[in-house]
């Protein structure tokens, strides 16, 4: 999607500290961490958010989550937090899908 910002970062377009790259998926620190660790695992392909994950396009998303298995893995994370926000009321801020890896410090439940 040639508007959408992290399309552009997954293709290079805007610079981003990776974490992890494959053909399928990009990992990169978030640009306002809120934690000691955070980064984001978005697909390459362009999918809005978890609302527009189908029977065909789901295979990438069972792959982000061995990506975030074995990225927290070898930055030796033993606990952490997976979000992705869903929608504007749920502080979705963009529309591309992105899973928010954090760790690093106590987190408290529920989330605000
Ligand atoms: P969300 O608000 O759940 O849609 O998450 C979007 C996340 O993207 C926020 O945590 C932002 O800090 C982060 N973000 C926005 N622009 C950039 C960027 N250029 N590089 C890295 N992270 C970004
Ligand atoms: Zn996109």
């Amino acid at each position: 999607m040639s508007d959408c910002l992290f399309c552009k970062i997954a293709g290079g377009e805007i610079p981003s500290k990776k974490v992890y790259e494959d053909e399928l998926c990009y990992a990169f620190y978030d640009i306002d961490p809120q934690a000691p660790t955070h980064f984001l695992v978005i697909p390459k392909a362009h999918i809005a958010s978890v609302a527009e994950v189908t029977p065909e396009n789901a295979a990438v998303v069972a792959h982000i989550f061995t990506v975030i298995a074995k990225v927290t893995k070898d930055l030796g994370l033993e606990s952490y937090r997976v979000v992705s926000n869903i929608g504007e009321q749920a502080g979705q801020s963009v529309f591309h899908l992105h899973f928010h890896v954090l760790s690093g410090r106590d987190m408290t439940w529920p989330p605000g």
